[in-house]
């Protein structure tokens, strides 16, 4: 085996480390405080290729493999969470499916402003009766004289509101099954659209920096050639998507993971009790262990799912655990973090103050934890232990 990045996985990973601690690090506090979306420093990575990492340089992207997207990903988290998700919104949810699953045309004309990273693209499924329950969708597209007309309303949309936005691609319900079940498909609907509004930014616990907004529909039409994929397969479409979002989500937090880890190693150096630092007592030296560790091995499951993804593997199961392991992994070290900081980690203006904040929705956003449990054991309990433990080792 082979734990090497590539030269190219290596240019990615540093050009992002650059990047991320020389411009993105040092106004973390203030994006988080302010809450302002940085168009500067997206501008400047769309310049750099890291906003279309992994999207066809015959659109404009940069044509990257899948384990340099989440190795560069990881580095843009560790220094900022607003950054990293307003990055990954855009690549794994936005431009991915119009990737997958569009036309020439639609590619031409949708996805070849939005592949550097110049201008940003949506992904909207989550509703207010559809949360982890995509199939309680409400928001109906019905064809009429060549156009899909679409009423209905979607809710917490990632990069659906900012002044770079080109559109967003929607799950609706274009009819009924067979089996009396919504039958759900993707429409992309540009950001200009008669019809097409959008209601005023959250308020957030963390994310603070990015941008959401609920979306509203009311006789929005848009041609019927903006379907995205064959009719009907709406399900199918957002279930590959969310694969892949996954392993990014889970790569975010491992970048967030190791951002506690440097401030809380550093803390624990520099603090001194009972005339030694605090790094000397073993219960601060087994909390360091610790985190190290799980940030090792979220890691290794992040890239390992993203190698398996690159080889054009099935890498569904790995997704759901990088997410869910990484995300609480994450977690766990935000408050490890604030308890080697003591009462100074507990203060406005700390950084780990901060991080323990973000790391919340990483458990939340892209599938919660709940669910990517219930994936996992789906697929154990249509194998014998031995199919599992191959699967696991010898993939
Ligand atoms: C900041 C932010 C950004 C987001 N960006 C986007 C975006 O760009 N595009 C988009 O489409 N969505 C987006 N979302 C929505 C996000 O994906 C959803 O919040 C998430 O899928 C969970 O849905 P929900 O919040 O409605 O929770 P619910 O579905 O209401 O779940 C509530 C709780 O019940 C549990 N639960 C639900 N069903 C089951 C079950 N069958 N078994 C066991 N437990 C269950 C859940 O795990 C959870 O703990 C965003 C959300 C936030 C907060």
């Amino acid at each position: 085996m082979n734990f090497d990045p590539t030269d190219e996985q290596r240019r990615w990973r540093n050009l992002a480390r650059d990047f991320a601690q020389g411009v993105i690090r040092p106004r973390a506090e203030r994006l988080d405080r302010e809450q302002k979306f940085p168009y500067d420093i997206v501008a400047e990575m769309a310049q750099l290729g890291l906003m279309g990492l992994t999207l066809p340089q015959e659109y404009g992207g940069s044509g990257g493999d899948f384990v340099a997207y989440n190795l560069a990903l990881e580095e843009i988290s560790r220094a900022d969470t607003s950054v990293g998700i307003t990055m990954e919104a855009h690549i794994s949810l936005g431009c991915s499916p119009l990737v997958a699953f569009g036309t020439e045309e639609q590619k031409e004309q949708f996805l070849r402003q939005c592949a550097a990273g110049e201008r940003l693209w949506a992904f909207g499924l989550t509703e207010e009766e559809a949360g982890t329950d995509a199939g309680g969708t409400r928001t109906t597209a019905e064809l009429r004289d060549g156009h899909w007309v679409i009423s209905g309303s979607k809710k917490w949309i990632t990069n659906s509101g900012t002044d770079i936005t080109a559109g967003v691609t929607v799950i609706a319900r274009t009819g009924k099954r067979d089996d009396g079940r919504p039958e759900l498909s993707a429409i992309i609907v540009p950001q200009e659209t008669p019809g097409y509004t959008r209601g005023p930014a959250y308020e957030k616990l963390g994310w603070r920096a990015s941008d959401q907004h609920p979306l509203y529909f009311e006789d929005c039409r848009v041609p019927e050639e903006n379907l995205l994929g064959e009719r009907g397969t709406g399900l199918r479409q957002f279930l590959q998507t969310l694969d892949g979002g996954r392993v990014a989500v889970a790569a975010l937090s491992v970048g967030l993971a190791q951002a506690c880890f440097d401030e809380a190693l550093a803390r624990a150096k520099r603090r001194r009790q009972f005339g030694k630092a605090i790094a000397e007592f073993q219960a601060i030296q087994f909390k360091l262990s610790d985190m190290a560790m799980e940030i090792e091995l979220a890691r290794n499951l992040v890239l390992k799912a993203a190698w398996l993804k690159d080889r054009g593997r099935s890498f569904s199961r790995e997704a759901s655990m990088a997410k869910v392991f990484a995300s609480e992994a994450a977690k766990r070290a935000a408050d490890q973090a604030v308890q080697i900081h003591g009462g100074e980690g507990f203060m406005e203006g700390s950084a780990v103050a901060r991080y323990w904040r973000q790391v919340k929705i990483n458990e939340i956003g892209e599938g919660t934890s709940e669910i990517n449990r219930q994936i996992i054991a789906r697929g154990l309990l249509k194998e014998n232990a031995e199919e599992a433990t191959q699967k696991m080792v010898a993939q």
